[in-house]
C-alpha cells in the first residue's frame, strides 16, 4: 500500500479485530501482577504502557526502525547522547544546532570530559571535524536558518572513521525525510512540532534499526524516568493519521509563500530549501519528499520585523513550528541563534494560502513604512 495509507492506520488495531480503532489512553501507575514479574507484560507504569506501545509501533512504521517514545524532544536528545558518549569521547555538533542541544553539550557533557566540536551544517562542513569522533550529530534542515547537509555523504564519512550518526529530524518530520534509510544510526525528533501539528503537547522520540540500541534507550528511559504521559501519547497518535494531509498542504503553501516573498520590497533574503537558488536545494530535493513548512526571511531591522509581526491578524506571534495554525516570530528575541535582528521564522499552517499571503502582505506594508 501507499505510505500515506500505512500512516493513516499505523499502530491502530488490526482490520477485522473487534474493538475501538485506537484504544483510549491507559492511565495506570501499576498493574495487577501476582507472582514472578517476568510472567507479566505489564507491571509498573515507568516500565511500559500499552498506549506507548501502539504509538511506538506507529512511529516504527514511519521511521522504518524501532522507536522509543520520550517525554520531550530534549529527553530523546539526552537519551542518545547518554547512551553513546563516555568521558574522552568526541561529539561533533552542528554550530547551528537547536540552541538547547548546544547548551546541554556545553553545560553537561563538557564538564563530564566529552570533547564537543562545532561545525556548520552548510556545505557538509562537519565532515572536516570527524577525526576521532564517537558521535556525529546532524540537523537538516537546520533550525531556524534552514541550511541543508547531505545525510548519506556524511554517514559515509562518519562510518569510515567508526563514528555513529544521529539526525535531529524535527523540522523535516519522518514524513518528509527518513534518515535511517540513509544510513544514520539514530533519528531523533521533537514530536511537539510538525509530526503531531496541533500545538497541544510536548513529546519526543528516538528510532534506530538496531534492536540492542533500542533496548539501551528503553533502559535509559526507565532509569532516567523521562517517560511520556499516556494522554499526550494518545493525542499524538490521534493526530498522526492526518500527517500526510497536513504536511502536504503546509509544504505546498510554504513553497508558494517563499516564491511570493522572494523579491518583495522590504524582504532582504528568503530562505526556503524549495527555492532553486537555495544553496542546499539539490541535496534537499534528493533526500526529502518536499521542502517543509518553515520559511525564514530577513526584514533588515528589528523595527521592521516588529512592525511586520504587529500588523498580522491571522498569523500568531509564537515560538515553535509545524502546527496547523500559522505562526511567526522574530528569532533574535531569544538570543541563542546567529541570526540578524530582522530575521523572521515563519511556520506555515493549514489555512488557505491566499489568506496567509493576504496577512503577510499586510505585515510587509507595515514593515516597509518603518
Ligand atoms: C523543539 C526542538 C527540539 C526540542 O524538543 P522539545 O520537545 O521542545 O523538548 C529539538 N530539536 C529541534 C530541531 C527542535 O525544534
Amino acid at each position: 500500500m501507499h505510505r500515506d495509507t500505512l500512516i493513516v492506520h499505523a499502530g491502530y488495531r488490526k482490520h477485522g479485530e473487534p474493538g475501538p480503532f485506537l484504544p483510549g489512553p491507559q492511565f495506570s501507575s501499576t498493574y495487577s501482577s501476582p507472582g514472578a514479574p517476568s510472567q507479566h507484560a505489564l507491571t509498573y507504569g515507568r516500565f511500559h504502557n500499552p498506549t506507548w506501545t501502539a504509538w511506538e509501533e506507529a512511529l516504527g512504521t514511519l521511521e522504518e526502525g524501532h522507536a522509543v517514545a520520550f517525554a520531550s524532544g530534549m529527553a530523546a536528545v539526552a537519551a542518545v547522547l547518554g547512551v553513546c558518549l563516555r568521558p574522552g569521547d568526541v561529539l561533533v555538533l552542528p554550530a547551528d544546532a537547536y540552541y538547547t542541544i548546544r547548551r546541554l553539550a556545553a553545560g553537561w557533557l563538557e564538564p563530564l570530559g566529552v570533547q564537543v566540536r562545532l561545525a556548520p551544517t552548510r556545505d557538509n562542513a562537519q565532515a572536516d571535524a570527524l577525526e576521532g569522533a564517537r558521535l556525529l550529530w546532524l540537523e537538516t534542515p537546520s533550525n531556524p536558518q534552514l541550511d541543508i547537509c547531505d545525510i548519506r555523504a556524511l554517514v559515509e564519512a562518519a562510518q569510515m572513521r567508526g563514528a555513529l550518526v544521529a539526525v535531529d529530524n524535527t523540522t523535516a518530520t519522518a514524513y518528509l525525510q527518513q534518515p535511517l534509510g540513509l544510513g544514520a544510526t539514530y533519528v531523533v525528533a521533537s514530536d511537539a512540532k510538525g509530526l503531531t501539528g496541533h500545538s497541544d503537547l510536548i513529546l519526543g522520540h528516538v528510532a534506530t534499526a538496531d534492536d540492542e540500541r533500542a533496548d539501551a534507550l528503553r533502559t535509559w528511559r526507565t532509569q532516567h524516568g523521562a517517560i511520556p504521559g499516556p494522554m499526550e501519547v494518545w493525542l499524538a497518535h490521534r493526530s498522526l493519521a492526518t500527517l500526510p494531509l497536513r504536511v502536504s498542504r503546509q509544504c505546498a503553501s510554504a513553497q508558494e509563500l517563499a516564491q511570493f516573498l522572494d523579491g518583495q520590497p522590504g524582504v532582504e533574503t528568503v530562505r526556503y530549501p524549495g527555492l532553486p537558488g537555495h544553496p542546499g536545494h539539490e541535496i534537499a530535493a534528493r533526500q526529502m519528499r518536499a521542502f517543509g513548512s518553515i520559511v525564514s526571511f530577513d526584514l533588515g531591522s528589528r523595527a521592521r520585523a516588529d512592525a511586520f509581526l504587529g500588523a498580522l491578524t491571522l498569523v500568531r506571534e509564537a515560538t515553535s513550528f509545524g502546527g496547523v495554525h500559522s505562526m511567526a516570530e522574530r528569532r533574535a528575541r531569544w538570543g541563542g541563534d546567529a541570526v540578524s535582528e530582522g530575521f523572521i521564522r515563519f511556520s506555515v499552517g493549514c489555512e488557505s494560502v491566499d489568506d496567509i499571503i493576504t496577512d503577510v502582505t499586510r505585515g510587509l506594508k507595515a514593515a516597509i513604512s518603518r
